[in-house]
């Protein structure tokens, strides 16, 4: 009687505590605001679609008004300028788009700055954030299984990132 009431107890605490852990990793919502990035809006979607579907404690959500993020366009190189941890703009430019660089690839390589990711030019396609150092031939817009395991990482205890500007020059 005694030891089949302490199995039940446990199986409660069990369950409560599945039930904690699965509710305390809520993900962080960020908004993105892309009405700037004039033709590359699709290009910019797809980069956070990227995200989304790779990470689970960080989630992009597109919206028309204020945003955590904002996405623009012009004539230099891309370029993300990161206040802290999820919060700042990135700029699509077009002196990359014209020397064949994937633009699904931009995005979600410029998101990866704005989710706390450095740049590693390592030239591997494999790598996301080693960005225009693996050539315009590198059409991967997929962060590797290293990358995904910093960006829930960087959520999930939310770290400190320090203001900086990363240019994607090639
Ligand atoms: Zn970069």
């Amino acid at each position: 009687m005694f030891l089949r009431k302490t199995i039940a107890v446990l199986a409660t605490t069990a369950a409560l505590t599945t039930a904690l852990v699965g509710t305390a990793q809520a993900a962080t919502e960020l908004t993105y605001n892309s009405s700037g990035a004039g033709q590359f809006q699709a290009a910019v979607d797809k980069g956070a679609q990227v995200w989304n579907a790779s990470v689970t404690n960080v989630k992009l959500k597109k919206v028309t008004g204020r945003a955590n993020i904002t996405v623009t366009w012009d004539t230099g190189w891309p370029r993300a300028y990161v206040s802290s941890l999820g919060r700042g703009r990135w700029v699509m430019g077009t002196q990359a788009v014209n020397e064949g660089h994937d633009t699904v690839r931009i995005s979600s390589h410029e998101f990866g700055h704005l989710l706390g990711l450095p740049d590693r030019r390592t030239g591997l396609c494999t790598d996301l954030m080693s960005g225009a150092s693996a050539g315009t031939g590198c059409k991967n817009p997929n962060p590797n299984a290293k990358e995904k395991a910093e960006v829930e990482g960087n959520f999930r205890s939310a770290v400190t990132v320090q203001p900086s500007t990363f240019v994607d020059a090639a």
